[in-house]
């Protein structure tokens, strides 16, 4: 017997689910170069336009020089290095959290502090729209595993009711395929009232949200009391790679000791913390950045509105159209891409059964005259898509 990979391809590409690579001939940004067309995107996370900024560049060729490429061990051997050290410290300051941690990357941040924290006897319960990081942490942990309905503190309270052990609510604070907030003040409130820790995942927060780029906790206000466990991920706002669990003093030792995904890897490039050292400074100082997304965000709105698009409930540079059907979410796509723009369709499984959307992110990288384009491409497109359909 052999596996029937052949088989199971074929099933995905008659769901229309068939996933693809597009090849990035370019460096990160607004204006792309996509298998050898040039694109204008709107598709990364890269929310404040720093991923390929000049100085955050040198910052990293210093790093490089300075500090070498490789981190060359894992933390607990010899591979924690000054500049790791550095930012977790500017992170700790900037999250107002007694120490912060640094991982690889969000996924395995997630993993390893939701398996450090809940095992077998314990409760995890789960957002039903978590990311897919938080919701195979919650399966690994070996706890009783729960997930309430989207953005519902009631939902929630009933699972809390038969919560046993040491009890853990995770949730997104922006939902990522959908750009809504988490309810935080509620979640916390109902956590707090059962003993329940609040772990909050704020990978798309961190940057656009908060009048200092502080996310969804700052957005609210939430006091480290509310939200105990504050994930923050650097390869989206923050433009370069890695992630962090900010915390107390008892979290972060006991991450240290116990989660595994921080353990078992190599430290991330010295190099690369010099570089999110000022990724850091330009997103808490430059102001400018926060408040030029948010004017993109309300004209993207407004005019998608005039088309009759159906938006969703976010105030977010994550502004999916909602389609329905994959394959409709596709041909939009193809339609647009034509016409020189990029747009991510996203499908099932990433997102719940006929619920395929467009998926439009902004950045404070792009200017409202290319907003206006992809406006003018999208009022094209769907009347095209409308006649096809009638
Ligand atoms: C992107 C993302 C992650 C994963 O972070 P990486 O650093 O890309 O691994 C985790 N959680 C959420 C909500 C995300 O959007």
């Amino acid at each position: 017997m052999s596996f029937d990979l052949s088989a199971r391809l074929a099933v995905r590409r008659a769901d229309n689910l068939y996933r693809q690579r597009p090849l990035l001939e370019s460096p990160q940004g607004p204006q792309v170069v996509v298998d050898g067309q040039p694109l204008l995107a709107f598709c990364n996370n890269d929310y404040l336009g720093l991923a390929n900024h000049p100085l955050v560049i040198e910052a990293w060729q210093a790093g490089a020089s300075r500090w070498g490429v490789g981190g060359g061990a894992s933390h607990l051997v010899i591979g924690h290095s000054t500049p790791h050290h550095a930012l977790e410290e500017a992170l700790a300051e900037f999250t107002g959290r007694p120490r912060a941690l640094l991982f690889s990357n969000g996924y395995m941040a997630n993993l390893g502090a939701v398996t450090a924290l809940v095992g077998p006897g314990d409760t995890v319960l789960e957002d039903r729209l978590n990311h897919a990081s938080l919701l195979d942490a919650g399966l690994l942990s070996g706890a009783r595993f729960n997930r309430y309905l989207h953005n519902d503190a009631t939902s929630l309270a009933k699972r809390l009711e038969k919560a046993c052990g040491n009890t853990l609510v995770v949730t997104d604070g922006v939902f990522s395929m959908d750009g809504d907030l988490a309810d935080l003040p509620a979640l916390a409130r109902e956590a707090r009232a059962k003993g329940a820790w609040l772990m909050v995942d704020d990978a798309h927060g961190f940057g656009p949200l908060g009048a200092k780029g502080g996310g969804i906790v700052e957005h609210f206000g939430l006091s480290a009391q509310d939200v105990p466990v504050l994930v923050g991920t650097l390869g989206k706002a923050f433009g370069t790679s890695g992630a962090f669990v900010a915390g107390s003093e008892e979290l972060i030792e006991s991450l240290i000791q116990f989660a595994r995904p921080y353990i078992y890897t190599t430290s991330q490039p010295p190099a690369l913390a010099c570089a999110t050292l000022k990724s850091l400074e330009l997103l808490r100082t430059e102001h400018w950045r926060r408040e030029h997304l948010n004017t993109l965000v309300g004209q993207f709105r407004r005019g998608a509105e005039q088309i009759g698009l159906q938006l969703m409930d976010s105030f977010t540079p994550i502004q999916p159209i909602m389609i329905g059907d994959s394959g409709r979410a596709v041909r939009l796509s193809q339609m647009l891409r034509e016409r020189g723009l990029l747009v991510t369709a996203i499908r099932p499984p990433t997102v719940p059964a006929g619920s395929a959307r467009l998926r439009v992110t902004l950045s404070a990288a792009h200017t409202e005259a290319q907003v206006q384009l992809l406006l003018n491409a999208l009022d094209d497109c769907w009347r095209t898509m409308e006649f096809d359909h009638a």
